[in-house]
């Protein structure tokens, strides 16, 4: 027998299997679970700003949306259009229209009972005057931030005193919950990095699939890795954008710190561009994978995040084909006042920009470099200044970057291609696209892209992973036999281990429990003792 084969065999079917999602079995799972009382130091810990909870946080957002439905027409009216609102701004074409005049019927005939009568001053000016011919963003936006000053008034001084907030406040306390290795399944290795493996793991009572990268605690003290580990963890959940590898959950075991992640499990670029059919990603596939890229890296730039590791092999695709970025293990932030980063080198060879090898200060602009370095891969599969499997010292790398102009002699190099990638890769970074206030978005090779739909994930992947196929290498070829010593861990580990382990992430374990269903299961009032009876007003 091959038995190496055997066991992957057998790890790939449970694998496959547990993506397939069995109702009755994660019911059956889930039979005890009731939300938990509310402690009452945890209301007074809360952050109570309108914006965290009653839109940033999923489970609050509902819960309001709820409260606003079940009070008088006034707030059912401004819960509506909201919703009606953004309906109208992704829909195209017949669909658009439909919505643009029930809008007008609905919200803005003083007749109407759905009319905004909470509007005052100009906002309910431009709303009764709105038509056909007037119906603009500019006019709605107004319209909609009259409407979020409203509901952030009375309205939600009523919510809070309401028990749609009680109810809140028992989710939060379920969210604090202590999380161990007992909260998942786990699967198969799907990949392995400097300090560990990371592997496909199933969270038993939503059924929810993630990834989980494991820290090993001995790897990581001998080499000092702390520090970027716990920076990764931090900036991982802060980020939520569907272009970036979204944490779910930090905690740790016995010997390891572990990141649970968005599972993505269409293999990494680099794969798609060697190893899968000819070689290359077609034009289709190149626009909508850079356009996604593209607005992952805006979001990181928007918090004064530097990526500093964009290439091919990290941007991992999901089961739908869509891509995001992984490994924010190098990625940094740039220190108040949108000031300079260190002269210290850090990237891939043939990725990184000049300012990075001549140590010269840079910022944000290194990673559209590396991004015009990535997209002439994904249609050349080879870099520009360096061919694909080339011996080269790096020496040489850096003279060609620093010196040779950027050739374009692959066939399948169109106009609007290359202009982009020349101007991602004008070696000075005052003159590069992405580095002066001009949005890369707005470039002519995006041109077939809506990237409204695109970041409201609207826009079908142009390639779909078979969801019979296991898109990472043979279990057998991540064995591990490295010895780590035992390393004896003090005061000073111990508590750099908790700060790290801090549980769930709000936003991503809310969506969770809405996703899957527990969400409407939890509380629906016939199946745990305190109900939400409607509010009177
Ligand atoms: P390191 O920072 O140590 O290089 P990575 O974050 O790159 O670790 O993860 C190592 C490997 O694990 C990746 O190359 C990839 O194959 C796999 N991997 C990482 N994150 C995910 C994920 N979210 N989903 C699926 N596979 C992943
Ligand atoms: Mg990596
Ligand atoms: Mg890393």
């Amino acid at each position: 027998y091959d038995l190496v084969g055997l066991d992957n065999l057998v790890a790939n079917t449970a694998y496959l299997r547990a993506q397939q999602v069995d109702y009755d079995e994660l019911r059956k799972r889930r039979v005890s679970l009731t939300l938990p009382k509310p402690k009452n130091s945890s209301g007074l810990l809360l952050d109570r700003k309108y914006e965290s909870v009653c839109e940033q946080q999923p489970i609050g957002r509902k819960l309001f949306q709820e409260f606003l439905l079940a009070s008088n027409p006034q707030y059912v009216a401004a819960a509506e259009f909201p919703e009606e609102l953004s309906h109208w701004r992704f829909a195209e074409d017949e669909a658009r229209e439909k919505a643009k005049r029930s809008i007008l019927a609905k919200f803005c005939q003083p007749e109407s009972k759905s009319f905004l009568s909470y509007l005052t001053g100009e906002a309910a000016e431009i709303c009764k005057n709105l038509s056909n011919k007037n119906f603009d963003e500019e006019a709605l936006e107004q319209i909609k931030e009259a409407t979020r000053d409203f509901l952030r008034g009375k309205p939600f001084l009523e919510f809070m005193k309401s028990p749609f907030f009680y109810r809140f406040l028992q989710w939060k306390e379920y969210e604090k919950q202590k999380i161990t290795n007992k909260y998942f399944y786990e699967f198969r290795t799907l990949g392995k990095g400097g300090f560990g493996e990371v592997c496909a793991v199933q969270v038993k009572y939503t059924g929810q699939m993630y990834a989980c990268k494991k820290l090993d605690k001995s790897r990581l003290k001998k080499k000092g890795g702390e520090r970027f580990a716990l920076l990764e963890k931090q900036i991982l959940e802060k980020v939520n954008s569907l272009f970036i590898v979204n944490l779910a959950y930090s905690y740790n075991d016995k010997t390891h710190l572990c990141l649970v992640m968005d599972l993505m499990n269409g293999g990494d670029l680099k794969f798609h561009i060697y190893e899968l059919g000819e070689r290359g990603i077609r034009m289709e596939r190149l626009i909508y994978y850079t356009a996604q890229i593209t607005t992952g890296i805006l979001h990181l730039h928007s918090m004064d995040v530097v990526y500093r590791d964009m290439k091919p092999e990290n941007v991992l695709l999901d089961a739908k084909g869509q891509c995001r970025l992984s490994d924010l293990g190098l990625a940094v932030e740039l220190p108040k006042g949108r000031t300079i980063c260190q002269k210290v080198s850090a990237g891939t060879t043939g990725y990184m920009a000049p300012e990075i090898l001549k140590q010269e200060n840079y910022r944000i602009s290194v990673d559209w470099w590396a991004l015009g370095c990535s997209i002439y891969e994904m249609v050349a599969a080879r870099l520009p200044f360096k061919d694909f499997r080339e011996k080269v010292h790096n020496e040489e790398v850096t003279r060609r970057t620093l010196e040779d102009e950027c050739k374009f002699e692959h066939k399948n190099f169109d106009d609007p291609t290359k202009d982009l990638i020349s101007r991602f890769l004008r070696k000075k970074q005052l003159h590069r696209l992405g580095s002066r206030g001009e949005d890369p978005r707005s470039h002519r090779f995006f041109q077939s892209i809506n990237f409204h739909r695109l970041e409201a994930g609207l826009v079908e992947p142009p390639w779909v992973p078979k969801s019979n196929v296991v898109y990472a290498r043979n279990t057998d070829e991540f064995r591990d036999n490295s010895e780590v010593e035992n390393i004896k861990f003090d005061a000073k580990d111990e508590k750099f281990f908790n700060e790290f382990s801090t549980g769930a992430v709000s936003v991503r374990w809310q969506k969770e429990m809405i996703d899957s269903g527990v969400f409407d299961e939890l509380n629906d009032p016939k199946l745990n003792g305190h109900g939400c009876e409607s509010v009177h007003n």
